[in-house]
């Protein structure tokens, strides 16, 4: 076979690997679980069913301890799509965006520029070494300001947090370790004056921005004293890229969070993993972007938007939940009414607190009824009308059957209208309230005309009514061993005679009659019947800690929409 290699530069070969995530290639083909420091999932090389295939996101290699295969993130593609090595560095260079060099051999302008950025990554880590340094030399300037803002010394180190004092300070310090004029001036961070050069920064406590890599990228500086502007970033360099940038997104994926939360700014992200949330990202100086959206999407996270809750966070939430929806993300929205931001809630407020705000988070729909809402007095007649017309709209727009019900429901609710009016403004004039019920007692009379035998049938349970049916008729069970697990039946007589019908197949089935479709109906209400008890108790658990509460809320989310999605199914039969 032809050595691919030969084409490439090594340098080059290098670039490619550090400019995609193993971790995040690999991902798309296997669930990975973070375990340790590394991630585990099942070989996508060999049939097993107790993961044995390790991801190393430090050292960036694959290793499967059950059929051998490893390497890095090149021959994972070549293995995985029996690609050569020089499709498999193709697709790479397509997912981060790096420019293939011209007939497959790295031109020394790409090589420079390789250097020359390997080389800004360090001039910035030892930047931030120097900035940290100097926070610990003025702690008493610089503390008081972080004290004020809540910031504990952990803290600080976590985030890597300095101070720089005056505007030269630095440049001595880069010169001695080997740094040239030019690349302090290609850093974007100082700048010349009558051939003299000083720093953009000076006064103020300082922030390196890492990228998700965990590599110094940039900085943000807070002035200490009186002076503008309040916060200051690095301006975009050959590193540092504004609109690809999201603070904070190198810890979503040390530790693993179960969620973005999309803040407004650094000290936003800073203060919520303080407080023992993880997942917090900042965009740099600018309204969220499509490419910050893309990243977004790329972490396969439930994502949450937490802007200040002023009229322009209003405005800059309507706008990320626009940017992410066309980029396929559903965002939900975390209200902190009352507060101006995360910094002022934590001030009267416990992890705990927020925890439940996530809980309560409203779906993009319901934000911007809410938001329209606050533009109208709707105790005033014409103006309740007028509320009216523009979430009627917005209702129609929505194309999810459950959302517009829901928030024909909702719309009811607040202005205290019929579901009945609202509901003709939204599905037009044929619109009946009973569309949204499951008709549940209606079906009594044909439960009885099919099964003529059943008792009672109005004060029984749906499983009782099942066991009833299938007592007599044992045929039955197949009808609905897709929808109810032997876990779920609680009664034991009922759960043996179900038992010897699973693992018989249903080919025979005659779908569609109405035997069926009632006891298919009959099976999903009391599926619902049960999973409603498991909420409930959920609901009912206390003196939980953060862990907990965070394990529970996932819980329930997945219970509901379990729930809908059944309902869902009601509806089909009707
Ligand atoms: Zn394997």
């Amino acid at each position: 076979m032809e050595n691919h290699n030969t084409h490439f530069d090594d340098r080059f070969i290098e670039e490619v690997k550090n400019a995609n995530d193993i971790v995040e290639i690999i991902s798309k083909y296997v669930d990975l679980k973070r375990a340790g420091d590394s991630y585990k999932g099942l070989c996508p090389f060999h049939n097993e069913k107790t993961p044995s295939f390790m991801v190393s996101e430090n050292k960036q290699i694959f290793k499967c301890f059950g059929c051998g295969e490893g390497g890095n993130v090149i021959t994972f593609l070549m293995k995985k799509e029996n690609i050569s090595f020089f499709e498999a560095i193709k697709l790479l260079c397509e997912n981060a965006r790096i420019e293939l060099p011209v007939n497959n051999i790295s031109s020394e302008e790409n090589l420079k520029n390789y250097e020359k950025k390997q080389r800004m990554y360090d001039l910035h880590i030892e930047l931030a070494r120097y900035y940290f340094d100097n926070m610990q030399k003025n702690i008493e300037n610089s503390m008081d300001y972080l004290k004020n803002r809540g910031i504990d010394e952990k803290t600080v180190r976590k985030f890597g947090l300095g101070y720089e004092v005056r505007k030269s300070s630095a440049i001595e310090y880069l010169y001695n370790h080997g740094y040239t004029k030019q690349e302090l001036l290609d850093s974007m961070i100082f700048r010349q004056k009558n051939d003299e050069l000083y720093s953009i920064f000076f006064s103020r406590v300082m922030y390196p921005i890492f990228d998700y890599r965990n590599r110094v990228v940039a900085f943000g500086g807070r002035i200490t004293g009186s002076g503008e502007p309040k916060y200051l970033n690095s301006p975009e360099s050959i590193i540092f890229k504004k609109k690809e940038q999201l603070y904070g997104l190198n810890l979503v994926r040390k530790y693993n969070a179960k969620r973005i939360i999309l803040v407004e700014g650094y000290m936003d992200v800073i203060r919520l993993n303080q407080k023992g949330i993880v997942g917090a990202v900042a965009s740099l100086g600018t309204s969220l972007t499509k490419e910050q959206s893309e990243i977004i999407k790329k972490q396969n996270k439930k994502v949450y938007i937490c802007y200040d809750s002023d009229k322009a966070g209003r405005v800059a939430t309507v706008r990320a939940i626009d940017i992410l929806q066309s980029v396929g993300v559903k965002p939900y929205i975390i209200s902190l009414e009352g507060y101006k931001d995360p910094d002022e809630f934590f001030n009267k407020n416990k992890t705990s607190d927020f925890m439940v705000k996530i809980e309560n988070a409203i779906s993009p729909l319901s934000f911007l009824i809410d938001n329209i809402k606050s533009e109208y007095n709707i105790n005033i007649y014409s103006q309740k009308l007028e509320f009216i017309d523009k979430a009627s709209e917005l209702i129609k727009s929505s194309n999810d059957a459950i959302e517009m019900e829901y928030q024909t429901k909702r719309l009811a609710e607040i202005t205290n209208m019929s579901v009945k009016s609202i509901g003709v403004k939204v599905y037009g004039q044929y619109f009946s309230p009973k569309q949204f019920q499951l008709n549940q007692k209606s079906d009594e009379k044909i439960v009885k005309k099919v099964f003529p035998h059943i008792e009672n049938s109005d004060t029984q349970t749906n499983e009782k009514k099942l066991i009833d049916i299938i007592s007599k008729k044992p045929d039955c069970i197949r009808y609905i061993m897709d929808i109810l697990n032997m876990d779920d039946i609680t009664d034991d007589s009922f759960r043996e005679h179900y038992s010897k019908f699973l693992g018989s197949n249903g080919a025979d089935l005659e779908p569609k009659n109405e035997e069926y479709k009632i006891l298919r109906k009959l099976a999903l209400f009391t599926k619902i019947d049960i999973l409603q008890k498991k909420l409930k108790k959920l609901e009912q658990s206390q003196n939980m800690d953060v862990e907990e509460i965070s394990f529970m809320m996932e819980e329930k989310i997945k219970i509901i929409k379990l729930i809908s999605n059944l309902k869902e199914d009601i509806k089909g039969l009707i």
